[in-house]
């Protein structure tokens, strides 16, 4: 059954009002079922149960002779990416990962005869739950190499919200520990085993891990140990797990509300509010100086309202409703291969639809007689502007060391920073002036020549004050 829109509102409306908690996002009534037989079973809880307890305001406990299943709304207790200097554009929304659609946890794993690497496998979707109903991704992506805490992609606490808004982590969720002490797991493999924290649970040193970074203890139980390099978490499955497209099945489906968004190069993530008893967030950023947000609200309908103020100073709203935009992500993952997530960034995603070339991103910034086009001559100021800004010791080039440690006002600032090795064509490890002038003349022929001219315009600017 349904709840019509408005009777949808009238539900959460009482949730808020009656224990404080924030919308859950599935049928008001499968909801108070779902906690009614957790509560009913809740002394014959299972060992695995013992975490999740920890956190009762946000996980939904149920289980069955197989299973512990963790029900979740996604949206963990603490801010959300502060500190991404890679950012997709997503920001993180409520998902239902409750009923049929919650995280099932083995509850007597077996180990396999020949265990899988996370190395090469499990792109898609999650490996593990943190014990706070957060699901925890491969920190690698599906590129096979680039590492997601090395790159810039996670806020402080190790996650970002993937392709269909929803968060996840891609490390070990060491802040956790704090509530949990070292005796508990802070999180379970999707194979059945617990993850343990940097030390046993009896506070002594971690030995002699093995591949997937796990050991069997003393007394013949098997568990892995989070670390604070590659693999953070397990590093793939000691245990049998089934697996589809590339994934461990079953896992929830994320339920997306709008199309998959694009890279914003250069933007660093510098603020989070929330309000959750009304389900309202923002993201605050800054990208080339200049500050932008992304604020939303979502409401009992699943309706979820964006408002994005740029970095320009422009403005948009949308709108849409979460599992009306195509499909549930069964056939397409949160960070499946055709996701933000795979391969590197620039050249390599050339061919990707929703990217929009990066001038046309930044036009207002560089279009300094604001006629909405970019001519050649305003390219270049900024190129001599950003070479300046770079060239510390004006030896006419830039290191690497330079490009990292020297804050530039330009809009190609972050482009330089994230396009290193393909703007320096020879590969000497230090960018020249007609290097970066070659890499942007290229980018404005592109530009210039892609289509008609009434495509290029950018909405105009906003009156200064
Ligand atoms: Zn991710
Ligand atoms: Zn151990």
């Amino acid at each position: 059954m349904r709840f019509a829109p408005t009777l949808g509102v009238l539900v959460l409306v009482l949730v808020f009002g009656g224990a404080g908690v924030q919308a859950h996002l599935i049928e008001e009534a499968d909801y108070q079922e779902m906690k009614r037989q957790a509560v009913a079973h809740k002394d014959a809880a299972p060992k695995a149960a013992e975490p999740f307890l920890k956190f009762p305001e946000s996980v939904l406990l149920d289980w069955d002779e197989k299973y512990l299943y963790v029900g979740s709304d996604g949206m963990p207790a603490h801010p959300m990416m502060i500190g991404i200097t890679a950012w997709q554009q997503q920001v993180p929304l409520p998902q239902s990962y409750y009923g049929k659609n919650a995280w099932s946890i083995p509850l007597h794993p077996v180990p396999a005869a020949e265990g899988m690497s996370a190395k090469t496998n499990f792109f898609r979707g999650a490996i593990a739950v943190a014990a706070n109903g957060i699901p925890i991704f491969n920190p690698i992506k599906n590129d096979g190499k680039t590492d997601t805490f090395l790159a810039g992609e996670l806020d402080q606490y190790g996650g970002h919200a993937g392709r269909a808004d929803d968060y996840h982590y891609h490390v070990a969720p060491w802040h956790l520990a704090e509530k949990l002490g070292s005796n508990l797991p802070l999180a379970y493999a999707l194979d059945g085993y617990p993850i343990y924290g940097f030390n046993e649970p009896d506070g002594s040193a971690v030995t002699g891990l093995d591949l997937f970074h796990g050991h069997t203890n003393a007394t013949g139980e098997y568990h892995y140990h989070a670390s604070k390099s590659y693999p953070y978490i397990n590093g793939g499955f000691h245990g049998q797990v089934s697996v589809r497209g590339g994934g461990v099945e079953p896992q929830p489906n994320a339920t997306p509300v709008r199309e998959a968004t694009s890279p914003l190069p250069g933007a660093k993530i510098t603020g989070f509010e929330s309000s959750p008893e009304q389900n309202r967030y923002r993201v605050e950023f800054v990208q080339g100086g200049r500050k932008g947000s992304v604020a939303y609200q979502v409401f009992g309908n699943r309706q979820v309202q964006f408002s994005f103020t740029n970095p320009d100073g422009t403005t948009r709203e949308q709108t849409g409703v979460q599992g009306r935009q195509g499909k549930a992500t069964g056939d397409r993952p949160p960070d499946g291969p055709k996701g933000n997530e795979k391969g590197g960034r620039g050249p390599s995603r050339e061919n990707d639809p929703n990217r929009k070339p990066w001038i046309e991103n930044h036009l207002s910034e560089m279009d300094s007689d604001r006629n909405g086009k970019l001519s050649q001559e305003e390219m270049m100021a900024e190129v001599r502007k950003v070479f300046e800004g770079y060239d510390g010791n004006d030896d006419g080039k830039i290191t690497e060391k330079e490009a990292n440690e020297r804050g530039v006002h330009s809009a190609m600032a972050g482009f330089i920073r994230q396009h290193f090795a393909e703007v320096d064509a020879d590969q000497d490890g230090a960018i020249s002036l007609q290097e970066l002038k070659d890499t942007a003349m290229r980018m404005w022929e592109k530009y210039a020549g892609g289509s008609d001219q009434g495509s290029k315009r950018s909405p105009p600017p906003p009156h200064q004050p």
